[in-house]
Formats: C-alpha cells, structure tokens, sequence
C-alpha cells in the first residue's frame, strides 16, 4: 500500500529499528514506547485491521505470536512476563491501519486493563 507508513517501513522507505525480519513478518521498536520494551510486530501483508482480515490471512496472522514469542526471549522478559496488545478501530485508538502486534514489557503493567 503506497499510503501505508507500516508498509514504508517493512520496505525500508522510512527508517526504523528492525529487529527481525523474514518473509511474512516484520518486527521493530516502537517510536513512543510505552514500556521498557515496546516492539510491533506486523505482517509483510497490508491487512487493515483485524476487522478486514479472512480465513487467508490466518496463517500469516497466527506467525505474529511465534515472532512475538522468540522477540520476548531475545529481550529476556519471557520469564517476567509481557502483553500481546492489537488495536481494532476508533474506540481502541487504532491510529495505523496495518495489522500490527503491540509486545510490551520489562516491567510490571498496570491491572486491570482498559
Ligand atoms: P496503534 O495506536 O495504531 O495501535 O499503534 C500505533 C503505534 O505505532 C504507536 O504505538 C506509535 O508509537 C507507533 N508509531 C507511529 N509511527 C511510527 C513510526 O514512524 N515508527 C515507529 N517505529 N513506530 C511508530
Ligand atoms: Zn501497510
């Protein structure tokens, strides 16, 4: 998507600090963290939302938690713990609209969410 900042990114037309990637996803810290550590992991594919994806983006979807498993073992807080966030439209202030996984941790999170 030519419009598409997320998919600038993945395309390295704008910079950003990329800690992975591979063919289907794309893995970069996070401009204004909100936690120690703060990674977005996204698909290569420009999906919207997870409100426009199908039952063909399923398997693409479902390598975002593998990719967020082995980053929160390189960053050392798979055994203190982290939050797997998605954003989905207004109400949840979803401000890019390319699918992407928010990994945050290296701290303890504010209970209960919302
Ligand atoms: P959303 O609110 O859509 O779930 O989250 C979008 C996230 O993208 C925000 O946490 C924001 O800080 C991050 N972000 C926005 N623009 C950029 C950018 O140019 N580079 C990087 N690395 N992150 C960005
Ligand atoms: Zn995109």
């Amino acid at each position: 998507m030519a419009d598409c900042l997320f998919c600038k990114i993945i395309q390295k037309e704008i910079p950003s600090e990329i800690i992975h990637q591979d063919d289907d996803i794309t893995i970069f810290k996070d401009i204004n963290p909100s936690a120690p550590v703060h990674l977005l992991v996204i698909p290569n594919k420009h999906i919207p939302s997870v409100t426009e994806m199908t039952p063909i983006d399923e398997l693409i979807l479902g390598k975002l938690f593998s990719g967020a498993k082995r980053a929160a073992k390189n960053m050392g807080i798979d055994k203190t713990g982290y939050r797997l966030i998605m954003n989905n439209g207004p109400d949840a202030h979803q401000e890019i609209f390319h699918i992407h996984m928010h990994l945050l941790g290296g701290g303890e999170m504010k209970h209960p969410m919302g």
